[in-house]
């Protein structure tokens, strides 16, 4: 996790959005830092943490910029999104309004960014499994349908927190290589 006395091949920036509440913050938290907390209050401050990681034998800085609490329609500045490379389109399984949304989210983002961004669609919160209120197959289907790349993560259990994150950033090394 450490990003000191590093030559720094790559910085790729990459866009947290959709609803409040959904996780954007903790799966943050989880990917730059290996924590999670339950009573995570509104993000405050910060406007983005980094990690720098290795892909094929590159040193690669991920700059994660998540929302202050802008999450309201339309609230998300231009700045935002300026220079994304990447970007996550993050729902929670449990609360169907943050999946509808996501078609406005999605309409938003290409409106702002660049057009080659890469986006991947992350139902989160799947260790509740039994409050589900969206299918898998709905969100997959929709993802296919958009050309997106689609996971679900769990935060709290740490589960594909990870591997969304490196799907992202392989793909956008892909791109630029
Ligand atoms: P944000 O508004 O999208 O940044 O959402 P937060 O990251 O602040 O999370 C909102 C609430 O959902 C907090 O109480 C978190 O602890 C909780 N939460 C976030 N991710 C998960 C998860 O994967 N599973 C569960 N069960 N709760 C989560
Ligand atoms: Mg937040």
């Amino acid at each position: 996790y450490g990003d000191s006395n590093q030559k720094i091949d790559y910085v790729f920036k990459v866009v947290l959005i959709g609803d409040s509440a959904v996780g954007k913050s903790q799966i943050l938290a989880r990917f730059a830092r290996n924590e999670f907390s339950l009573d995570s209050k509104a993000t405050i401050g910060v406007e983005f943490q980094t990690r720098t990681l290795v892909i094929e034998h590159k040193s690669v800085k991920a700059q994660i910029w998540d929302t202050a609490g802008q999450e309201r329609y339309r609230a998300v500045t231009s700045a935002y999104y300026r220079g994304a490379v990447g970007a996550m389109l993050v729902y929670d399984i449990t609360k169907p309004q943050t999946f509808e949304h996501i078609p406005r989210w999605l309409e938003e983002l290409r409106g702002h960014a660049d057009k080659n961004i890469v986006i991947i669609l992350i139902g989160n919160k799947c260790d509740l499994e039994n409050q589900r209120a969206v299918p898998t197959e709905d969100a997959k289907e929709f993802a296919e349908k958009e050309g997106l790349f689609f996971l679900e993560t769990s935060a709290l259990e740490a589960t594909n927190v990870e591997t969304a994150f490196l799907t992202v950033l392989t793909e956008i090394f892909n791109i630029v290589n």
